[in-house]
Protein backbone atom coordinates (compact mmCIF):
# COMPACT_ATOMS: atom_id res chain seq x y z
CA UNK A 1 0.00 0.00 0.00
CA UNK A 2 0.79 3.49 -0.74
CA UNK A 3 0.97 6.26 2.02
CA UNK A 4 -2.65 6.02 3.21
CA UNK A 5 -2.60 9.94 3.82
CA UNK A 6 -6.09 11.54 1.49
CA UNK A 7 -7.08 15.05 2.03
CA UNK A 8 -11.28 13.92 0.55
CA UNK A 9 -12.65 16.99 -0.92
CA UNK A 10 -16.51 16.76 -0.87
CA UNK A 11 -17.23 18.78 -3.94
CA UNK A 12 -20.91 18.27 -3.00
CA UNK A 13 -20.81 20.27 0.40
CA UNK A 14 -19.30 22.89 -1.47
CA UNK A 15 -22.36 23.65 -3.67
CA UNK A 16 -24.87 22.98 -0.21
CA UNK A 17 -22.23 25.60 1.92
CA UNK A 18 -22.85 28.31 -0.53
CA UNK A 19 -26.44 27.53 -0.97
CA UNK A 20 -26.25 28.14 3.03
CA UNK A 21 -24.61 31.90 2.29
CA UNK A 22 -27.44 32.27 -0.31
CA UNK A 23 -29.97 31.25 2.41
CA UNK A 24 -28.65 34.24 4.67
CA UNK A 25 -29.02 36.71 2.65
CA UNK A 26 -31.61 36.04 -0.69
CA UNK A 27 -30.88 37.76 -3.42
CA UNK A 28 -27.21 39.28 -2.76
CA UNK A 29 -24.33 38.61 -4.97
CA UNK A 30 -21.83 36.51 -3.53
CA UNK A 31 -17.53 36.35 -3.92
CA UNK A 32 -16.73 33.12 -3.11
CA UNK A 33 -13.66 33.58 -0.99
CA UNK A 34 -11.02 31.33 -2.66
CA UNK A 35 -7.64 32.66 -1.41
CA UNK A 36 -5.01 30.68 -0.15
CA UNK A 37 -5.58 27.80 -2.49
CA UNK A 38 -8.90 27.51 -1.48
CA UNK A 39 -8.45 27.61 1.78
CA UNK A 40 -6.37 25.03 1.64
CA UNK A 41 -8.32 22.54 -0.32
CA UNK A 42 -7.68 23.05 -3.83
CA UNK A 43 -7.95 26.58 -6.14
CA UNK A 44 -9.69 25.17 -9.09
CA UNK A 45 -11.31 22.11 -7.42
CA UNK A 46 -12.73 24.56 -5.54
CA UNK A 47 -14.26 26.84 -8.43
CA UNK A 48 -15.54 24.55 -9.91
CA UNK A 49 -18.08 23.12 -7.41
CA UNK A 50 -18.32 27.06 -6.55
CA UNK A 51 -19.02 28.32 -10.01
CA UNK A 52 -22.43 29.87 -9.39
CA UNK A 53 -21.31 32.56 -7.34
CA UNK A 54 -21.19 36.04 -8.78
CA UNK A 55 -17.66 36.43 -8.26
CA UNK A 56 -14.31 35.07 -6.82
CA UNK A 57 -11.87 36.37 -4.22
CA UNK A 58 -8.32 36.38 -4.17
CA UNK A 59 -5.16 37.56 -2.40
CA UNK A 60 -3.01 37.96 -5.70
CA UNK A 61 -2.85 38.40 -9.46
CA UNK A 62 -1.32 34.67 -9.28
CA UNK A 63 -4.27 33.57 -7.98
CA UNK A 64 -6.52 34.90 -10.54
CA UNK A 65 -4.36 34.05 -13.42
CA UNK A 66 -4.51 30.30 -12.20
CA UNK A 67 -8.54 30.76 -12.38
CA UNK A 68 -8.53 32.77 -16.03
CA UNK A 69 -5.77 29.95 -17.25
CA UNK A 70 -8.82 27.16 -16.41
CA UNK A 71 -11.36 29.35 -18.17
CA UNK A 72 -13.40 31.24 -15.35
CA UNK A 73 -14.55 34.33 -16.45
CA UNK A 74 -16.27 35.47 -13.30
CA UNK A 75 -15.40 38.87 -11.53
CA UNK A 76 -12.14 38.04 -9.50
CA UNK A 77 -11.90 40.30 -6.63
CA UNK A 78 -8.21 41.16 -5.32
CA UNK A 79 -8.75 41.46 -1.77
CA UNK A 80 -5.43 43.35 -1.28
CA UNK A 81 -5.17 45.13 -4.75
CA UNK A 82 -2.21 45.74 -6.49
CA UNK A 83 1.39 45.23 -4.62
CA UNK A 84 2.70 47.69 -7.03
CA UNK A 85 2.19 50.35 -10.07
CA UNK A 86 3.01 47.36 -12.51
CA UNK A 87 0.66 44.81 -11.57
CA UNK A 88 -2.05 47.77 -13.04
CA UNK A 89 -1.96 46.52 -16.76
CA UNK A 90 -2.84 43.02 -16.04
CA UNK A 91 -5.43 43.80 -13.87
CA UNK A 92 -7.13 45.65 -16.16
CA UNK A 93 -6.52 43.37 -19.43
CA UNK A 94 -7.46 40.34 -17.24
CA UNK A 95 -10.62 42.64 -15.95
CA UNK A 96 -9.96 41.72 -12.17
CA UNK A 97 -11.04 44.05 -9.44
CA UNK A 98 -8.51 45.85 -7.70
CA UNK A 99 -9.36 46.55 -3.86
CA UNK A 100 -7.65 50.09 -3.20
CA UNK A 101 -6.95 50.27 -0.26
CA UNK A 102 -4.22 52.96 0.63
CA UNK A 103 -2.81 56.27 -0.90
CA UNK A 104 -0.26 54.95 -3.17
CA UNK A 105 -2.64 52.81 -4.88
CA UNK A 106 -4.69 55.93 -5.93
CA UNK A 107 -1.76 57.86 -6.83
CA UNK A 108 -0.65 54.71 -8.50
CA UNK A 109 -4.00 54.72 -10.58
CA UNK A 110 -4.03 58.15 -11.42
CA UNK A 111 -0.68 58.16 -12.83
CA UNK A 112 -0.58 54.70 -14.56
CA UNK A 113 -1.30 54.89 -18.36
CA UNK A 114 -2.90 51.65 -18.94
CA UNK A 115 -4.77 50.21 -22.27
CA UNK A 116 -7.89 50.28 -20.84
CA UNK A 117 -9.48 50.80 -17.86
CA UNK A 118 -9.64 49.26 -14.22
CA UNK A 119 -12.93 48.38 -11.86
CA UNK A 120 -11.94 49.22 -8.33
CA UNK A 121 -13.56 48.79 -5.18
CA UNK A 122 -12.46 51.11 -2.03
CA UNK A 123 -11.56 49.64 1.07
CA UNK A 124 -12.45 51.69 4.04
CA UNK A 125 -10.62 51.25 7.95
CA UNK A 126 -14.02 51.08 10.41
CA UNK A 127 -11.88 49.84 13.03
CA UNK A 128 -9.95 46.59 12.00
CA UNK A 129 -6.66 48.75 11.56
CA UNK A 130 -5.17 46.82 8.91
CA UNK A 131 -6.00 47.78 5.52
CA UNK A 132 -8.57 50.95 4.18
CA UNK A 133 -9.03 54.58 4.00
CA UNK A 134 -10.13 56.22 7.44
CA UNK A 135 -13.71 57.35 6.89
CA UNK A 136 -13.26 61.08 6.73
CA UNK A 137 -10.58 60.62 3.72
CA UNK A 138 -13.56 58.45 1.52
CA UNK A 139 -15.32 61.31 0.15
CA UNK A 140 -12.15 62.66 -1.58
CA UNK A 141 -10.80 59.34 -2.14
CA UNK A 142 -14.36 58.33 -4.18
CA UNK A 143 -14.27 61.93 -5.60
CA UNK A 144 -10.34 60.91 -6.77
CA UNK A 145 -11.93 57.93 -8.07
CA UNK A 146 -14.39 59.03 -10.05
CA UNK A 147 -12.23 61.89 -11.71
CA UNK A 148 -9.46 59.26 -12.62
CA UNK A 149 -9.68 58.22 -16.05
CA UNK A 150 -8.46 54.61 -15.41
CA UNK A 151 -11.33 53.70 -13.22
CA UNK A 152 -14.66 52.07 -14.97
CA UNK A 153 -17.84 51.70 -13.86
CA UNK A 154 -19.10 52.47 -10.26
CA UNK A 155 -16.85 52.04 -6.91
CA UNK A 156 -18.35 49.47 -4.44
CA UNK A 157 -17.13 50.61 -1.17
CA UNK A 158 -16.17 47.99 1.39
CA UNK A 159 -14.76 47.00 4.87
CA UNK A 160 -14.16 44.15 6.76
CA UNK A 161 -14.99 43.39 10.51
CA UNK A 162 -12.50 42.69 13.30
CA UNK A 163 -14.71 41.08 15.73
CA UNK A 164 -17.55 39.58 14.24
CA UNK A 165 -16.05 36.04 15.41
CA UNK A 166 -17.77 37.34 18.82
CA UNK A 167 -21.23 37.87 18.43
CA UNK A 168 -21.24 39.78 22.29
CA UNK A 169 -18.71 41.94 20.71
CA UNK A 170 -19.75 45.35 20.28
CA UNK A 171 -16.95 46.37 18.08
CA UNK A 172 -18.78 45.04 15.34
CA UNK A 173 -21.92 47.61 15.46
CA UNK A 174 -19.59 50.06 16.24
CA UNK A 175 -17.91 49.20 12.79
CA UNK A 176 -21.10 48.48 10.85
CA UNK A 177 -22.09 52.54 12.49
CA UNK A 178 -19.12 54.17 11.00
CA UNK A 179 -19.45 52.15 7.73
CA UNK A 180 -23.05 53.20 7.70
CA UNK A 181 -21.87 57.04 8.28
CA UNK A 182 -19.02 56.76 5.31
CA UNK A 183 -21.23 55.12 2.93
CA UNK A 184 -24.77 56.66 2.95
CA UNK A 185 -27.57 54.75 2.04
CA UNK A 186 -26.97 54.32 -1.51
CA UNK A 187 -23.18 53.59 -2.42
CA UNK A 188 -22.72 49.81 -3.86
CA UNK A 189 -20.98 48.08 -0.75
CA UNK A 190 -19.33 45.14 0.66
CA UNK A 191 -19.07 44.31 4.28
CA UNK A 192 -19.92 40.77 5.28
CA UNK A 193 -17.33 37.88 5.79
CA UNK A 194 -18.39 34.43 6.72
CA UNK A 195 -19.47 35.88 10.45
CA UNK A 196 -21.40 39.00 9.25
CA UNK A 197 -23.34 36.75 7.05
CA UNK A 198 -24.49 34.44 9.68
CA UNK A 199 -24.58 35.93 12.70
CA UNK A 200 -24.62 39.82 11.76
CA UNK A 201 -28.02 40.37 9.93
CA UNK A 202 -27.10 44.08 9.64
CA UNK A 203 -23.55 43.23 7.74
CA UNK A 204 -25.54 41.75 5.13
CA UNK A 205 -25.86 44.32 1.95
CA UNK A 206 -24.62 44.56 -1.17
CA UNK A 207 -21.90 41.68 -1.81
CA UNK A 208 -21.31 38.98 0.40
CA UNK A 209 -17.81 37.69 1.08
CA UNK A 210 -18.46 33.81 2.45
CA UNK A 211 -14.60 31.96 2.83
CA UNK A 212 -14.65 29.87 6.05
CA UNK A 213 -18.35 28.99 5.99
CA UNK A 214 -17.99 27.62 2.44
CA UNK A 215 -15.35 25.54 3.09
CA UNK A 216 -17.75 23.96 6.52
CA UNK A 217 -16.29 25.41 9.37
CA UNK A 218 -17.25 27.88 11.83
CA UNK A 219 -16.17 31.08 11.55
CA UNK A 220 -16.95 31.66 15.34
CA UNK A 221 -14.69 31.68 18.37
CA UNK A 222 -16.79 28.34 19.39
CA UNK A 223 -19.00 25.80 18.10
CA UNK A 224 -18.68 24.07 14.81
CA UNK A 225 -19.92 24.26 11.32
CA UNK A 226 -22.93 21.85 11.74
CA UNK A 227 -24.71 23.95 14.33
CA UNK A 228 -25.36 26.03 10.95
CA UNK A 229 -26.23 23.48 8.82
CA UNK A 230 -22.65 23.34 7.19
CA UNK A 231 -21.00 20.22 6.18
CA UNK A 232 -17.08 19.88 6.14
CA UNK A 233 -15.62 20.18 2.87
CA UNK A 234 -12.58 18.36 3.95
CA UNK A 235 -11.96 14.90 5.20
CA UNK A 236 -8.30 14.10 6.09
CA UNK A 237 -8.08 10.26 6.00
CA UNK A 238 -5.35 8.01 6.86
CA UNK A 239 -4.74 4.54 8.18
CA UNK A 240 -3.33 2.42 11.33
CA UNK A 241 0.32 1.85 9.69
CA UNK A 242 1.26 -0.34 13.13
CA UNK A 243 -0.21 -1.20 16.36
CA UNK A 244 2.02 -2.15 18.98
CA UNK A 245 1.79 -3.05 22.69
CA UNK A 246 3.93 -1.65 25.21
CA UNK A 247 4.84 -2.20 28.99
CA UNK A 248 3.43 -0.38 32.00
CA UNK A 249 5.82 2.52 32.19
CA UNK A 250 7.08 2.48 28.40
CA UNK A 251 8.10 6.51 26.69
CA UNK A 252 6.21 6.96 23.39
CA UNK A 253 7.42 9.10 20.96
CA UNK A 254 10.23 12.11 20.82
CA UNK A 255 11.23 13.02 23.98
CA UNK A 256 9.15 10.50 25.86
CA UNK A 257 6.60 12.69 27.44
CA UNK A 258 3.80 10.09 27.48
CA UNK A 259 4.24 7.13 29.56
CA UNK A 260 1.96 4.61 29.19
CA UNK A 261 -0.42 3.94 32.85
CA UNK A 262 -0.54 0.25 31.75
CA UNK A 263 0.14 -2.53 28.73
CA UNK A 264 -1.65 -1.25 26.17
CA UNK A 265 -1.92 -1.00 22.99
CA UNK A 266 -0.65 1.86 20.85
CA UNK A 267 -1.31 2.38 17.11
CA UNK A 268 0.38 4.52 14.64
CA UNK A 269 -0.91 6.86 11.84
CA UNK A 270 0.77 7.72 8.74
CA UNK A 271 0.35 11.66 9.20
CA UNK A 272 2.22 14.07 10.83
CA UNK A 273 3.18 18.25 10.97
CA UNK A 274 5.04 17.74 7.58
CA UNK A 275 1.21 17.17 6.30
CA UNK A 276 -0.36 19.90 8.10
CA UNK A 277 -1.21 18.11 10.90
CA UNK A 278 -0.49 20.81 14.00
CA UNK A 279 2.53 20.18 15.89
CA UNK A 280 0.99 21.32 19.07
CA UNK A 281 -1.84 19.38 19.26
CA UNK A 282 -1.38 17.99 23.02
CA UNK A 283 -2.04 14.62 24.75
CA UNK A 284 -5.87 14.13 24.58
CA UNK A 285 -6.78 15.62 20.87
CA UNK A 286 -9.06 13.64 19.30
CA UNK A 287 -8.61 10.94 16.25
CA UNK A 288 -11.24 8.75 14.71
CA UNK A 289 -9.67 5.13 14.14
CA UNK A 290 -12.73 3.24 12.56
CA UNK A 291 -15.14 5.94 13.53
CA UNK A 292 -14.61 6.11 16.88
CA UNK A 293 -12.65 9.23 18.97
CA UNK A 294 -9.59 7.53 20.69
CA UNK A 295 -6.71 10.34 22.30
CA UNK A 296 -3.87 11.72 20.65
CA UNK A 297 -0.62 11.03 22.92
CA UNK A 298 3.30 11.48 22.52
CA UNK A 299 4.28 14.10 20.18
CA UNK A 300 3.47 14.64 16.98
CA UNK A 301 6.53 13.69 14.64
CA UNK A 302 6.77 15.29 11.08
CA UNK A 303 5.10 11.82 9.46
CA UNK A 304 3.80 10.06 12.09
CA UNK A 305 1.72 10.53 15.31
CA UNK A 306 0.61 7.71 17.86
CA UNK A 307 -2.20 7.47 19.68
CA UNK A 308 -4.25 5.22 22.53
CA UNK A 309 -5.88 2.59 21.39
CA UNK A 310 -6.99 0.72 25.14
CA UNK A 311 -10.90 1.54 24.13
CA UNK A 312 -10.29 -0.64 20.58
CA UNK A 313 -8.56 -3.56 21.44
CA UNK A 314 -9.07 -5.09 18.35
CA UNK A 315 -7.68 -2.12 16.22
CA UNK A 316 -5.37 -3.66 13.28
CA UNK A 317 -3.27 -2.27 10.36
CA UNK A 318 -4.63 -0.92 7.82
CA UNK A 319 -7.73 0.45 9.83
CA UNK A 320 -8.87 3.53 8.49
CA UNK A 321 -8.52 6.52 10.29
CA UNK A 322 -10.06 10.79 10.04
CA UNK A 323 -7.73 13.28 11.31
CA UNK A 324 -10.32 15.91 10.72
CA UNK A 325 -13.67 16.12 8.76
CA UNK A 326 -16.50 13.67 8.51
CA UNK A 327 -17.24 12.84 11.75
CA UNK A 328 -14.66 14.85 13.62
CA UNK A 329 -15.12 18.54 13.15
CA UNK A 330 -11.65 20.44 12.19
CA UNK A 331 -12.82 23.34 14.92
CA UNK A 332 -12.67 20.69 17.61
CA UNK A 333 -8.73 19.60 16.52
CA UNK A 334 -8.07 23.62 15.88
CA UNK A 335 -9.09 24.03 19.56
CA UNK A 336 -7.33 21.76 21.02
CA UNK A 337 -3.89 22.64 19.06
CA UNK A 338 -4.85 26.34 20.38
CA UNK A 339 -5.41 27.71 16.55
CA UNK A 340 -7.96 28.36 14.12
CA UNK A 341 -9.79 25.86 11.71
CA UNK A 342 -8.30 28.39 9.00
CA UNK A 343 -4.34 27.56 9.66
CA UNK A 344 -5.25 23.64 9.47
CA UNK A 345 -7.16 23.86 6.51
CA UNK A 346 -4.73 26.34 5.03
CA UNK A 347 -1.65 24.14 6.25
CA UNK A 348 -2.46 20.90 4.57
CA UNK A 349 1.21 20.20 2.68
CA UNK A 350 -0.15 20.09 -1.12
CA UNK A 351 2.55 18.36 -2.81
CA UNK A 352 3.00 15.83 0.18
CA UNK A 353 -0.87 14.81 0.94
CA UNK A 354 -2.97 13.10 -2.12
CA UNK A 355 -6.24 15.07 -2.85
CA UNK A 356 -9.57 13.19 -4.22
CA UNK A 357 -12.66 14.99 -5.05
CA UNK A 358 -15.66 13.19 -4.05
CA UNK A 359 -18.87 13.80 -6.10
CA UNK A 360 -22.18 13.37 -4.50
CA UNK A 361 -24.38 11.09 -7.52
CA UNK A 362 -27.86 11.59 -7.95
CA UNK A 363 -29.36 9.26 -5.28
CA UNK A 364 -27.52 10.85 -2.93
CA UNK A 365 -24.55 8.29 -2.46
CA UNK A 366 -21.42 9.68 -2.57
CA UNK A 367 -19.18 8.58 -4.78
C1 LIG B 1 -10.50 36.24 3.89
C2 LIG B 1 -11.45 37.36 3.76
C3 LIG B 1 -12.84 37.12 3.78
C4 LIG B 1 -13.45 35.78 4.12
O1 LIG B 1 -13.39 35.63 5.53
P1 LIG B 1 -14.03 34.35 6.26
O2 LIG B 1 -13.87 34.64 7.70
O3 LIG B 1 -13.20 33.18 5.83
O4 LIG B 1 -15.42 34.25 5.80
C5 LIG B 1 -13.68 38.19 3.51
N1 LIG B 1 -13.19 39.42 3.26
C6 LIG B 1 -11.86 39.68 3.27
C7 LIG B 1 -11.39 41.06 3.01
C8 LIG B 1 -10.95 38.66 3.53
O5 LIG B 1 -9.65 38.94 3.55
Amino acid sequence: MSRPLVAEIDAAALRHNLEKAREAAPGRPLVAIVKADGYGHGLIRVARALASAEAFGVACIEEALQLREAGYQHPILLLEGFFDGTELELVATQRLIAVIHHEWQLKALERASLSTSVRVWLKVDTGMHRLGLPPHEVDAARRRLAACGNVRGEVVLMTHLANADDREDPTTGRQLASFAAAAGDDAECSIANSAGILGWPESRRGWLRPGIMLYGASPFRSGVGAEWQLRPVMTLRSRLIAVNRYPRGAPIGYGGDWRCPEEMPVGVVAVGYGDGYPRHAPGGTPVLVNGKRVPLIGRVSMDMITVDLRTQPDAAVGDPVVLWGQGLPVECVAERAGTIAYELLCGVARGRVRYETVQEREDGQVL
